[in-house]
């Protein structure tokens, strides 16, 4: 296992759409390990493929619960509205207050290769919807402007 750099906003990669997995390869499993490390070590609650220079649609989360694995991740529903204190391991330092929905359903791949969804409430839904909007190549200060 190792630590893996985590670019920084001005990095390019950041802003480029991800691509879809495909098949789940050792290598992917190898780089879920290298993730979940990274994101623990930098005390994070998500991490995006991107944030460590792979543009492809795989997520790392744990809010607490245990790890999540979300492959090619994709909100089907959304409901609420919470407005909360947000933060990124690509911006260092910076915190601002964004609003994001309550709940979201998400269907995803899992590291077996299921397709599964979860339901994620609170924190867990920011989490979801922070790192799924890494994918797109958004960062959270993008809904700074239009929703604040
Ligand atoms: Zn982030």
């Amino acid at each position: 296992m190792a630590i893996l750099k985590i670019l920084t906003q001005e990095n390019p990669i950041l802003r480029q759409k991800a691509k879809e997995v495909g098949k789940i390869t050792k290598r992917q499993r190898i780089l879920v390990k290298d993730m979940l490390e990274t994101m623990y070590n930098a005390n994070g609650v998500g991490l995006a493929a991107p944030q460590i220079g792979i543009s492809d649609r795989l997520v790392v989360i744990d809010v607490g619960e245990g790890p999540l694995i979300l492959f090619n991740p994709q909100i089907t529903r959304s409901e609420g509205l919470n407005k909360d204190v947000e933060g990124c391991l690509s911006l260092p330092g910076r915190n601002e207050y964004i609003i994001r929905a309550e709940k979201v359903l998400v269907s995803y791949i899992d590291l077996a290769g299921k397709k599964v969804t979860i339901n994620g409430n609170g924190l867990l839904a920011r989490a979801l919807q922070h790192e799924i909007d890494h994918l797109e190549g958004i960062l959270f200060i993008d809904h700074l402007t239009k929703e604040n």
